[in-house]
């Protein structure tokens, strides 16, 4: 007897290959039959899935729910398994939940989350693997291990060039969570605790990724004047120590450097052609989800948020950091508050309108903001390019990630990313209305592909015997509602999502959490 059989559907099984009407029979969290016409007497519980696509569920590679935190409290996950996701890769950016080498080394995820109160009951990534099994996860999780997790544990909050002891035992922290099933190995060089990493440090480290397995992602150095120069770094690093590259959330910031776009693009094909195995990903959305404490110089925010802080108080240096901000040309009236630590009435307004406000300029009003906040503010930034956007979901070499987290209920003091909500069905809408690519070649993007660069097994693709992580949505209806005014609002046209072989989403709404801890 099957479990589920998902009847009169268009098979589009993640390979790229055309999609073809056939049935699909679930028993026991597998894949037991892809074949036209199973009776349906042979199930007991039966999906019309007439009209509708069938694919593999959908795996989000960028994620940051464990950095968000809503792996714990929130790991239902509604607003991913909404857009049709099972599986997310977490870890990225740099920063994550283990391994541990002291308790200094989760500070890596508190840009994006305030850890106050919060308990921590693993060092080791296999023991971290083993508390997130201890949530009932609404979908499928595997991670990475952050560059500055590994760096925090050691050094806490100094800022500063590691030794060559420090790099072995790096390595040998590296190394070891390898061999517990992470899947790779994550930069977030822009970042505070990470910029001044030297060459040395990233090549002994990507060295160990190659010996235990597994892929670099990275967010580059810069995204904006400098992104040329990162990429290149990226590039380098990667062939250096000949791992798989995946450059995380690609995009161009500010339109004063959007120029540069066709040097990257071709710079990016240049690498792959000639043998690297790259990848990036992107969010199909114009307007980035970012921490504003990157806005200042570099050297402003070397040292982390104690030095912030001190800077931004110091009246010599302050005078310094605002003739940069004011040479920037930031748009400010473009940047909106999403959240700010313990000042929720920032929440929602403009730079520009909260320095109105404060009666000061717009760069004073950036400083004010990041003093009271004590530097943490995370916010939209309409800045990217809707052409680039479309340019880079539509190529080869992306995959479609949200870079966001998973939420299961409203947060009044919050905003949050509408792509936590909406990436998936949005880019499959504009699949839809643009006609670029085939629908076959969209699944595969948000399905095989990721799954090939995971070196994930039974997952990517509808296949016999694979795990049944499967989605039933509706080519012509599906679409992203949530918006940058009110993010809470889950996507349409996914109508059933089944995760490990059982019904997590049922004629769209929420039905049961079913995830695992992955391991490579
Ligand atoms: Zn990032």
């Amino acid at each position: 007897m099957h479990d589920i059989l998902i009847k009169n559907g268009t098979v589009i099984d993640g390979t790229g290959q055309l999609g073809f009407k056939s049935d699909v029979a679930v028993e026991k969290g597998r894949i037991v039959e892809i074949a036209p016409a199973i009776p349906k007497e042979r199930a007991k519980e039966v999906i019309d899935a007439k009209g509708k696509f069938v694919s593999p569920g959908f795996i989000d590679i960028q994620n940051h729910s464990d950095s968000y935190w809503t792996l714990f409290d929130q790991p239902e996950q509604s607003s991913l398994l909404s857009q049709g996701i099972t599986t997310i890769i977490v870890g990225n950016c740099g920063a994550s939940l283990a391994p541990l080498a002291s308790q200094e080394a989760i500070k890596a995820v508190q840009k994006w989350h305030d850890l106050s109160g919060v308990n921590l009951n693993w060092a080791t990534f296999a023991e971290l693997a083993a508390a997130l099994g201890e949530n009932k996860l609404g979908v499928n999780v595997g991670s990475l291990v952050g560059h500055a997790t590994l760096r925090r544990g050691i050094l806490g909050d100094q800022v500063r060039a590691v030794t060559a002891d420090e790099i072995r035992i790096m390595e040998d922290l590296l190394r070891k969570s390898l061999e517990a099933g992470a899947f790779g190995f994550s930069l977030g060089l822009i970042y505070a605790h990470e910029v001044d990493s030297s060459l040395e440090e990233l090549t002994a480290l990507s060295k160990t990724l190659k010996a235990g397995g597994g892929y670099l992602s990275v967010h580059l150095r810069s995204e904006g004047s400098h992104i040329l120069e990162a990429l290149d770094e990226a590039i380098e690093l990667s062939r250096e120590a000949s791992v798989p590259l995946k450059i995380s959330h690609l995009k161009i910031r500010g339109k004063k450097n959007w120029h540069l776009f066709d040097r990257m693009a071709s710079k990016l094909e240049i690498a792959y052609h000639e043998g690297l195995n790259l990848a990036f990903d992107v969010y199909p959305y114009d307007t980035s989800w970012s921490v504003l404490y990157t806005y200042l110089p570099k050297w402003a925010y070397e040292g982390g948020r104690a030095a912030i802080l001190r800077r931004i108080n110091s009246a010599s240096e302050r005078r310094k950091i605002l003739d940069y901000l004011r040479a920037a040309e930031e748009n400010f009236s473009n940047i909106i508050i999403a959240h700010a630590e313990h000042n929720p009435s920032f929440v929602g307004k403009s730079i520009a309108q909260i320095a109105a406000n404060q009666e000061v300029s717009n760069e004073e009003a950036v400083l004010n903001i990041l003093s009271a906040c004590k530097t943490q503010v995370i916010i939209f930034d309409h800045n990217l390019s809707d052409e680039h956007v479309e340019l880079l979901a539509f190529s080869p070499l992306s995959l479609i990630a949200t870079d966001g987290a998973g939420y299961s209920k409203e947060d009044l003091n919050n905003l949050v990313h509408p792509r936590c909500f909406g990436t998936m069905p949005r880019f499959l809408k504009m699949v839809r209305e643009k006609k670029a690519i085939s629908f076959e070649l969209a699944v595969k993007k948000l399905t095989s592909e990721p799954a090939k660069l995971l070196g994930i097994r039974g997952r990517g693709t509808l296949a016999k015997n694979n795990f049944a992580d499967i989605v039933v949505f509706d080519p012509l209806k599906v679409s992203d509602r949530a918006t940058y005014e009110h993010p809470f609002i889950q996507a349409v046209g996914i109508d059933h999502v089944l995760v490990n072989g059982q019904s997590a989403v049922r004629g769209g709404n929420m039905s049961g959490s079913f995830g695992s801890v992955l391991t490579k």
